[in-house]
């Protein structure tokens, strides 16, 4: 099995964030520029602040992403954003498959699937999400819904691309319960299997997401194949991203 050398720490700011919150990407971007660069750091604010936040960290160590993108490069599709518009305004990551989507956007892994192959098309690295519901985990069918979750995401072309994987258990994400370290160590390992069967070798790191906080980054960051963290809603505040990444 592979293990990605470098840890990957991604803030989904979801619909938070105004330019005054520029500040506190400031501060983190001017802590994290004072420091060995052990993993990498990215932030996905919404899109009306990429472009600035692209400006005003330009050169620093925080990578900038989306948080979705639609799968046509452009086109009548009112309130939507391609990936291409992404990039053009400096993104260089693009979160999909969020269970947010999933739930409230009614996106089917063949939606996500296509929206990975845009991003791939506008050089970003999608960072591919997936996730049982409760229901499914106390039923015992969590491991086998996130494997047909992962294979129907991912599109064949992404072999030899960039990509991330996060396992985001839905019960997990803003309720502050968390699955037992055995658990997301189980669902990692199934999750590198599934990707080494179709894309061996790629290295891509795995996160885990869902109510991560600095009371619980170190310990969930060392299970074995956890290659990151996408954290929500303690990426708003610098300082609690802050103790998360170095805890890396
Ligand atoms: C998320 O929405 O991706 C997430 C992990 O949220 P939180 O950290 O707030 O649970």
């Amino acid at each position: 099995m592979t293990t990605p050398v470098r840890k990957l720490i991604a803030g989904n700011w979801k619909m938070n964030g105004l330019g005054v919150d520029l500040l506190e990407t400031e501060r983190l971007s001017k802590a994290l520029t004072a420091e060995p660069a052990h993993c990498r750091v990215a932030l996905c604010p919404p899109a009306t602040l990429i472009e600035r936040m692209v400006r005003e960290l330009k050169g620093g160590p925080v990578e900038i992403g989306g948080q979705d993108c639609r799968a046509e490069a452009s086109g009548a599709f009112t309130g939507d954003i391609s990936a291409e518009m992404l990039r053009d305004a400096g993104a260089h990551l693009v979160i999909l498959g969020h269970s947010e989507r999933r739930t409230l956007h009614h996106e089917t892994d063949v939606d996500v699937a296509a929206k990975v192959g845009a991003a791939l098309r506008a050089a970003l690295e999608p960072v591919i999400c997936v996730g049982e519901t409760l229901a499914q985990r106390k039923s015992g069918d969590a491991l086998s819904v996130v494997v047909r979750q992962l294979r129907e995401s991912l599109p064949a072309l992404l072999a030899g691309h960039r990509f991330a994987v996060a396992y985001e258990p839905v019960w997990a994400i803003g309720s502050g319960l968390t699955p037992t370290l055995a658990e997301i160590e189980e669902m990692h390992r199934a999750i590198r299997e599934t990707l080494e069967a179709s894309f061996a070798g790629s290295g891509a790191p795995i996160l885990y997401g869902g109510s991560v906080k600095p009371d619980n980054a170190a310990q969930i960051l060392a299970v074995k194949e956890v290659g990151g963290a996408l954290v929500g809603g303690a990426s708003l505040k610098a300082a609690d991203f802050l103790e998360i990444i170095r805890a890396a």
